[in-house]
């Protein structure tokens, strides 16, 4: 990556004198991996935001924001450029809308929604991190997933320098995908809709959820969750090889979905480590750090997996965590 010039960092330093520079990364991410941001800025609100990412522009640093950390991957050589943490934390519930700024953390607004009598973002309570980030990923679990409560995200389109409205349509969801994952925005806000419901049942549904992830997941654990998607197909036939070696529950061909950590799984891979990198023995779709692993230790680990994925099973992994400064 090409380094910033001093009179590009002093430049954004006069424009936004709150970034700081050379700011350590890691402790900022759930994997609690990742070298330093050669400038950082924390943006408190939508105008903040904004600011933070026009000037990058203007100056031509390389920029990227993010939210809650908790699906990123920081390269150990950091990020040379302007790092942005969407910590904007406003929300409204007015009825049965709710407008939530990116920097809102869904778990916290997922608790709020059910104390308001709302029910329909229940799962929102297992998803670590930020409305923006879970926007952005489409992010769901236990039967939810942001496309079915989004109605409307206002972001900045970075490449034609405009702010725009996108309906649930526009934002081309589909399984952990949206337009932003293509074409650059800054995600601002979104709208959920949600419906009037019972609040006993709700509370009952977060604390199911709740307790499940506690079964089903490392707990306490430093990582990122999934690191990749599920397996998708359209075509049976994709299976062939995979049908070989191990039974594929008729459960997971009804849906044309093989978790990945039911892959991994399959293959004895739970517990593999490289360098203080594991897959986790409790869930094999999750990576975690052990303490003091490189962002190269997760790499190898991940094309170690994705490598006896392909080679034993004949299948191809895509990643669903994010990697920053690579
Ligand atoms: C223990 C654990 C369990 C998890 N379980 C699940 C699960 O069940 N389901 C699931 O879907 N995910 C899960 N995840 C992954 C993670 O919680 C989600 O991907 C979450 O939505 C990430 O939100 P974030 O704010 O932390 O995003 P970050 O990690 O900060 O960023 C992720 C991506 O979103 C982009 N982004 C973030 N905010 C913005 C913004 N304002 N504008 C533009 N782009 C933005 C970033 O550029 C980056 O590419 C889990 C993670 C952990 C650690």
């Amino acid at each position: 990556m090409t380094s910033l010039t001093q009179q590009q960092v002093d430049q954004y330093l006069s424009l936004i004198p709150s970034a700081k520079r050379d700011e350590p990364i890691a402790p900022k991410t759930y994997l609690k991996i990742g070298g330093p941001a050669r400038l950082f800025v924390v943006a408190n609100s939508s105008d903040e935001l904004l600011a933070a990412v026009k000037v990058a522009k203007e100056v031509g640093i390389p920029f990227y924001v993010f939210g809650g950390g908790a699906n990123i991957l920081v390269s150990d050589d950091g990020f040379e450029g302007v790092l942005i943490q969407a910590a904007t934390r406003a929300f409204k519930i007015d009825g049965e809308k709710v407008v939530a700024d990116a920097g809102v953390f869904t778990g916290l607004l997922a608790r709020e929604t059910v104390k308001a009598g709302l029910e329909g973002f229940e799962w929102g309570i297992g998803v670590p991190g930020t409305v923006g980030g879970a926007t952005y990923g489409n992010a769901g679990c236990f039967g939810g997933e942001m496309k079915d409560v989004v109605t409307n995200v206002r972001a900045y389109d970075v490449a034609n320098d405009r702010e725009m409205n996108y309906s649930n349509a526009e934002c081309g969801f589909a399984y952990r995908e949206s337009r932003f994952k293509h074409e650059p925005h800054v995600i601002l806000e979104a709208t959920l809709t949600l419906k009037k419901g019972d609040p006993v049942l709700a509370q009952q549904k977060l604390e199911e959820i709740m307790g499940k992830r506690k079964e089903t997941q490392p707990q306490g654990a430093f990582t990122a969750g999934c690191l990749f998607k599920n397996f998708e197909y359209q075509d049976e036939s994709a299976l062939d090889i995979a049908k070989r070696d191990v039974e594929i529950p008729p459960e997971m061909i009804a849906v044309k979905r093989i978790p990945a950590g039911w892959l991994i799984d399959k293959l004895g891979l739970k517990g593999k480590t490289i360098g203080k990198a594991q897959v986790s023995p409790v869930h094999g779709n999750f990576l975690v750090n052990l303490g003091g692993a490189t962002a190269n230790d997760v790499l190898q680990l991940s094309s170690y997996v994705k490598m006896k994925v392909r080679d034993e099973l004949g299948l191809l992994l895509e990643d669903e965590v994010q990697y920053v400064g690579f």
